[in-house]
């Protein structure tokens, strides 16, 4: 059985976080770190840890994620300009909370894709 990580309170409401959506499948809310303007994280409300562990029976929650960035991007007034989806996974990617979770980026240009290895 995976280890909970501080997002599974967050989904719980036991611990404060910033929702700005909810439904019975997945939890959206803003990141604490912000790396632009819009920065939400968009996460299943069951715990899969990685893309790695991600099963068949996982693929509504999933696609609901996508739903919900689509919605949020509009509420949030990024649809038009554009925004960007990223899901790290594990330790090249540079993965820090082992919960599933979308980074939905935008309100500013976001430059190209990868940062250089020098960077990292
Ligand atoms: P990742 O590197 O893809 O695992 O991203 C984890 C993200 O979770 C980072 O952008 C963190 O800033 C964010 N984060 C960690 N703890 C919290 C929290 N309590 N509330 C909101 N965002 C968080």
């Amino acid at each position: 059985m995976a280890e909970e990580t501080i997002f599974s309170k967050i989904i719980r409401r036991e611990i404060s976080a910033d929702i700005v959506y909810q439904d019975d499948l997945v939890t959206a809310f803003r990141d604490i770190s912000p790396q632009a303007p819009t920065h939400i994280l968009i996460v299943p409300n069951t715990l899969i840890p990685t893309v790695n562990d991600v099963q068949p029976e996982h693929e509504q929650a999933l696609g609901r994620m996508m739903i919900a960035a689509a919605k949020i991007a509009q509420q949030e007034g990024i649809a038009e300009e554009g925004y960007r989806l990223v899901v790290n996974c594990n330790r090249h990617a540079g993965q820090e909370v082992y919960h599933i979770h979308m980074h939905l980026l935008g309100g500013r240009p976001l430059g190209p894709l990868l940062a250089c290895e020098d960077d990292v």
